[in-house]
């Protein structure tokens, strides 16, 4: 093959397009047909909601799930379940979606950001307990990317401290930690059906209650649904304290079921297609791979590589656009900046014209608070992974990568 590099005139090392197919199809359709002639789309009267969850909670082999109307009603139903209530303090990571923070913030909790793993992205455990007071409730652990964060480490820390933990698995369908799924270790799992995940509903989200007790089943159950209680026919509708409307309709549920029979297709693709890129790139000068925990599965939502500057004569920038040239599609970092950053919490206006609740403890956010997270957003280099590429586009990935790094390899003088 011709190694001169594209940027320069040579032959680019992706010779076809990418492979593309189609998420939806008649079984979707089906399932929605079906929704419509039960004459309502309410989940508590018709069947589909209640059946995605039973499927769910069959894949995941767990006893309970709630449906939500996204992944971040689902984590702040977690919360408000978890009893997270004013000036609480909750635990979480710097480099996430927004949506890990929205709740915290509705429940005029606050957040407090830890250190991460530099090359699994996960919670640093070191990091958290540094971080705990005698505010702290619970830490959000989110397995980004479709990677499982160290969950031993940080149970033994919930379990010391007495805190509760949220799983934000968005990100992170069918992903394993030592045999076990990311979202039954922790007090609760929370799940995204939004159109970027590895399934979609158009939007959604799902809870899985770690418990045998049906009455913390009923408490997550019933966050989610403007407090009401429904058992069977019964109806309680006391209101003894705040709780928001993130029902999930009969349509989604319809297409969640036609969705979850294609999960495992989806993930099983997107791991192994992950792990081909880690071999084929791990022994690069310059190149630091996606890591993942020893006996556990990343199922990719994206690949996120970083690079050794000190090893390389070229700058991030110049890497990603030789490999754009290359016909490798790829993004610099990922979210723009790191979380705390964000105006939100440097100007501390959750709410229009307020400082609450950050203004309960008066902490601050400042540059230098997750060193090793703000390195990972100024070296990381994002590759799209997806179930309906072909061998050859891992492999011809694999080559572009390979002609980049090996261009700019800095040799010894
Ligand atoms: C997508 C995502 C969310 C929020 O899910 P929505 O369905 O978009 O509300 C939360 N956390 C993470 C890590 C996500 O990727």
């Amino acid at each position: 093959m011709d190694n001169q590099l594209a940027i320069f005139g040579g032959t680019k090392a992706k010779s076809t397009s990418f492979g593309t197919g189609k998420r939806f199809g008649l079984e979707e359709a089906q399932e929605l047909l079906e929704a419509l002639e039960q004459n309502t789309l309410f989940y508590h009267s018709g069947r589909k909601v209640k059946a995605f969850l039973s499927d769910f909670n069959a894949l995941y082999g767990v006893k309970y799930s709630v449906a939500a109307s996204s992944g971040t009603a689902a984590i702040h139903v977690a919360l408000g379940a978890a009893g997270i209530s004013v000036g609480d303090e909750v635990i979480t990571s710097p480099i996430t979606d927004q949506g890990t923070l929205i709740g915290i913030l509705y429940q005029n909790a606050i957040p407090i950001f830890a250190d991460l793993d530099p090359h699994t992205y996960g919670l640093n455990p070191a990091s958290i307990e540094s971080r705990i007071t005698e505010r702290t409730k619970a830490i959000i652990v989110v397995h980004l990317a479709g990677n499982a964060s160290d969950m031993d480490a940080i149970m033994d820390i919930a379990r010391k401290y007495r805190l509760k933990v949220i799983e934000d698995c968005a990100q992170s369908y069918l992903t394993k930690y030592k045999d076990r799924y990311v979202g039954t270790i922790g007090d609760y799992g929370c799940f995204s059906t939004n159109d970027f995940k590895h399934i979609s509903t158009g939007d959604g989200g799902i809870v899985i209650v770690n418990s045998d007790d049906e009455g913390q089943y009923q408490m997550t159950h019933a966050f989610a649904d403007k407090n009401f209680q429904r058992f069977g026919d019964k109806v309680v509708k006391d209101l003894y304290h705040l709780a928001p409307n993130y029902r999930m309709t009969e349509l989604q549920g319809a297409v969640g079921i036609a969705q979850l029979k294609k999960l495992p297709w989806i993930c099983g693709k997107r791991r192994d297609y992950g792990d081909r890129v880690t071999e084929g790139i791990r022994d690069l000068p310059g190149i630091s791979v996606h890591r993942v925990l020893e006996n556990s599965e990343c199922t990719y939502w994206f690949y996120m590589l970083r690079l050794k500057l000190e090893e390389l004569s070229c700058s991030r920038d110049q890497f990603c656009q030789a490999l754009a040239e290359e016909g490798i599609p790829n993004s610099a970092g990922y979210i723009p900046t790191i979380t705390y950053m964000q105006p939100l919490f440097q100007q501390r206006n959750a709410y229009l014209n307020s400082n609450f609740p950050f203004d309960i403890t008066g902490v601050t956010y400042s540059k230098g608070l997750c060193p090793i997270a703000e390195e990972i957003l100024d070296t990381a280099i994002r590759l799209p992974i997806n179930e309906f590429y072909t061998d050859q586009d891992i492999d011809e990935m694999i080559h572009g990568i390979r002609k980049v790094a090996q261009y700019y390899e800095r040799k010894p003088e």
